[in-house]
């Protein structure tokens, strides 16, 4: 029965509840005083009750008196009539449409009552608008609570914060599910990473977790604290390329497959010899041999009679118990945490019930298991392939890697490829590298190995990094249509394949291949050296920090200190900001591990690419070019308080200096100078010796490195953060693959504010650092050191080459190499004739060219 006050609109939605149940389900209206005018009356009520017949009646209304008269309206009811009409609080068109569909389907009145209360829930998940922390009912019956949360990781919930969700969440008796806020109405389990990682969450999204069960509440309370730490998430994987994007067609493996991935639309035409395939460079080295493609083949045919469906699933189950078995020997056998929670996450997509039921449901149908499996699995990687996040979109070859080895089971064929052994001095071309093929290819004695897709991302490519040979993916389609036996060479410096090289071409990477083995010997030999150019100016090699563990690892390799300690990285994953004394502690770790040398601690970074939770700005349009950096803590001054204090406290002992990230105006440096001069001088009151420490600024902002020459007179030192230098001179964002070419540091744009910031710092002498990206990148070196760089500060492994390198350079040349690089228009000149540069070294270096073997 429906209440409104509005004639028409009562009458509207009977009309609606009939489209809806048909004739079986009566229903009647009671609306407006009369056909014209809007009130609610009793009498009218009545009349309707009276119509509807004998039975349970549900009456729903609209707004306040329509309340009132209905209630009114049961007063004049005897006792026993009114106990079979039903008030109920619903949403009027909503709840009368459900109700109704529920009573037609031959559904009780209970279950009509619960389904109209529940009506808006399709609506408000659609618009993502359930409110947090609110508790509903389950269709069934069951409660469902749910709390909302922003996932702050950058990268997403890409799978190993996806998979951490997925064993969360099966320690508790509950059933529980996410969906995207962009995208509510797609809802992903919680028992299968697969769903998850579609829901394509990014940063910043809000995630909406729904759970039922014994202990839904206490699961939800568990996983939205996960999210919020980022799930201990430090530094955002390195940026991915544009080789990814591909599709997958062909793989190696050498397993007959049903179904691989859609070949490429139009196969490209084999490369001529002398061409230069470019690719992404996953690990150094130079080689050269003959090439042997891998591929699948793109049918399969069973073999064997027919089985039963309860066979073929039971073949199926056995095949995965396997394969478990097989990646937790690899799990346990892996040389890193990195390779082993690859490994791991694979695993649980043995139990992923996003590949798991629609096998199911294809065996049942009579499909061999085999072809079920797989046809699951590539569903799946396609959907990966729809992505828009890249870092996702490279979990494809996961779900395929861990389909060929499920497949290969379920067709007697051995864990890995047949026993085959690659001659020695092979080049490996394959579709995709997967992890698997990386675990196998351990013991082959391969010269080189290249991928048409993949990036830099991708966790082979994470696991080739280990292998002691050149890798190179993101090659392109044309790779896979060169005949076997090719002769090919290979720059795992470059990211290059040269197909068929010519004499002279073989002969210049015989000499960079020299050139680089000797570098490396000579780097780690020497890595405990300080580094000067050959005319004997010093240039300071440092490392960048995040913990006491990189510190000491930086010192084992020969860094001259932390040049930049980022300490964002001990605040995340905390589900509170550290109090002084604790970080006063960590601080001290890092000081105590590089000593003598100094630590130059960079406050708090966050805001852009690196969120805390605990300190989030409100919600901004343009992150990047908001309060992040420096303007975050100075608007919340007790955290640069407590940061400073303990690291002055610090600074009593060891040689401690401190950086401000994100300065754009004088004005935030002076405000700082001036707080930290009086927190020193309360500690010195308090009794704590504090020499004066020294404050310098990161450059990393246009306007900052536009009149370095203002700042200079009141900054300690400076030092280039190239990495947000270059993304704001350039106007492209650092972890958008997208711009990424535009993305570099060697634009000659970027180049000229270094400069410019070297000239004001030589004035008033303050010294300067580089301390992004650019200052690991060999073909940067020598220009930034022409430019008057004082000091590089880099990530920890890549200090003993940048010293090698320097020890080759001459003053003279590389101030000549900076004007020339200062004078050119484009980035790629600009790497162009800093390879020039480099070769004119390896060749100058004369460390023995010698012909390769295996060219033709
Ligand atoms: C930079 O921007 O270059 C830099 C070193 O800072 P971060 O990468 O931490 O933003
Ligand atoms: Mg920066």
């Amino acid at each position: 029965m429906i209440v409104s006050h509005s004639h028409r609109l009562a009458e509207g939605v009977v009309e609606l509840v009939r489209q809806v149940a048909g004739p079986t389900v009566p229903v009647a209206a009671a609306g407006g005083l009369d056909a014209e005018q809007i009130g609610t009356s009793p009498e009218r009520i009545l009349e309707a009750i009276r119509q509807v017949g004998e039975g349970d009646v549900l009456v729903l209304m609209d707004l306040g008196s329509a309340l009132l008269s209905a209630e009114m309206a049961l007063e004049f009811l005897a006792p026993e009539e009114r106990q079979r009409i039903r008030l109920v609080a619903a949403p009027l068109v909503e709840g009368a449409v459900a109700a109704a569909a529920v009573l037609a389907a031959g559904g009780d009145v209970e279950g009509a009552v619960r389904e109209a209360r529940e009506a808006l829930r399709p609506k408000l998940d659609h618009l993502g608008e359930a409110p947090a922390g609110a508790t509903t009912v389950e269709p069934g019956g069951a409660e469902v609570v749910r709390v909302e949360v922003v996932l702050p990781n950058p990268a997403g919930l890409h799978a190993r914060p996806a998979g951490q969700l997925v064993r969360e969440a099966a320690r508790f008796d509950a059933r529980i599910w996410a969906r995207n806020k962009r995208q509510p109405q797609r809802r992903a389990s919680l028992a299968s990473l697969n769903e998850l990682a579609l829901l394509d969450a990014r940063q910043h999204d809000t995630l909406i977790l729904e759970a039922s069960g014994p202990q839904g509440r206490e699961a939800l309370e568990a996983l939205a604290a996960l999210v919020r730490a980022g799930f201990g998430e430090i530094d955002p994987p390195a940026s991915p390329t544009p080789g990814g994007d591909q599709e997958a067609g062909l793989g190696p493996g050498g397993a007959a497959v049903a179904g691989a991935g859609p070949a490429p639309a139009e196969a490209p035409a084999p490369p001529a010899p002398g061409t230069v395939l470019e690719g992404v460079a996953v690990t150094p080295g130079v080689a050269w041999g003959r090439t042997v493609q891998r591929r699948r083949a793109q049918a399969w045919t069973p073999q064997g009679p027919d089985r039963p469906p309860e066979e073929e699933w039971a073949r199926l189950e056995a095949a995965l118990h396997q394969v478990a078995a097989e990646l937790a020997a690899l799990q346990a056998g892996a040389d890193a945490a990195e390779a082993a929670a690859i490994f791991e996450a694979q695993a649980l997509f043995l139990q992923d019930p996003m590949l798991l039921e629609p096998a199911r449901r294809a065996v049942e149908a009579g499909q061999p298991a085999a072809v079920a499996w797989l046809e699951a699995c590539r569903a799946t990687a396609a959907a990966y392939r729809e992505l828009a996040n890249p870092l996702l979109r490279q979990r494809a070859a996961d779900v395929e890697d861990v389909g060929q080895r499920v497949f290969r089971r379920l067709t007697g064929q051995a864990a890995d490829p047949a026993g085959e052994r690659l001659e020695p001095g092979t080049i490996l071309v394959v579709d995709e590298l997967w992890p698997s093929d990386v675990a196998w290819l351990r013991d082959q004695p391969v010269a080189a190995v290249c991928a048409a897709q993949g990036d830099r991302t991708s966790h082979a490519a994470i696991l080739a990094r280990s292998l002691a040979v050149p890798v190179i993916v993101g090659l392109g389609a044309a790779i896979l249509q060169l005949p076997e036996g090719t002769p090919g060479a290979v720059d795992g410096l470059r990211g290059r394949f040269y197909v068929a090289p010519d004499d002279g071409t073989l002969q210049a990477l015989a000499q960079r291949a020299a050139h680089w083995q000797a570098l490396e010997r000579r780097a780690r030999n020497e890595a405990g050296q300080p580094a000067a150019l050959r005319g004997g100016r010093r240039v300071v090699v440092a490392a960048n920090v995040g913990t006491p563990e990189e510190a000491r690892e930086a010192a084992r390799l020969g860094a001259e200190g932390v040049g930049l300690f980022r300490t964002e990285v001990l605040f995340v994953g905390r589900p509170q900001l550290p109090d002084t004394a604790a970080q006063e502690a960590l601080y001290r770790q890092v000081a105590q591990a590089v000593a003598p040398h100094p630590v130059v601690l960079r406050t708090l970074d966050v805001g852009g690419d690196k969120p805390l939770p605990q300190l989030a700005p409100a919600q901004e349009a343009n992150p990047f070019l908001g309060v992040r950096g420096l303007r975050l803590t100075l608007q919340a001054p007790h955290v640069l308080e407590g940061q400073v204090r303990a690291a002055l406290r610090v600074a009593a002992d060891h040689p401690l200096r401190l950086l401000l990230p994100m300065v754009s105006t004088l004005d935030e440096l002076l405000t700082v100078r001036r707080l930290v001069e009086g927190w020193r001088e309360e500690l010195q009151a308090e009794g704590v010796a504090v020499p004066p420490v020294a404050l310098g600024i990161m450059v990393e902002v246009p306007s900052a490195a536009l009149v370095a020459e203002r700042l200079a007179p009141h900054a300690d030192f400076f030092s280039l953060g190239t990495n947000d230098l270059t993304q704001y001179t350039l106007a492209a964002d650092r972890g958008n693959p997208g711009v990424r070419h535009l993305a570099d540091g060697l634009h000659p744009a970027v180049l000229r504010l270094i400069g410019q910031v070297v000239e004001a710092a030589r004035v008033h002498r303050r010294p300067v650092a580089v301390c992004g990206e650019l200052a690991s990148d060999p073909e940067a070196i020598p220009i930034l050191v022409g430019l008057g760089v004082d000091e590089l500060s880099m990530v920890p492994q890549a200090i003993p080459t940048a010293k090698a390198l320097i020890r080759q350079l001459e003053e003279a040349a590389t101030r000549d190499l900076a004007r020339e690089a200062l004078a050119l228009a484009t980035a790629a000149e600009v790497r162009a004739l800093a390879r020039q540069f480099l070769d004119g070294l390896a060749t100058k270096d004369g460390e023995g060219p010698g012909r390769p073997p295996g060219g033709d």
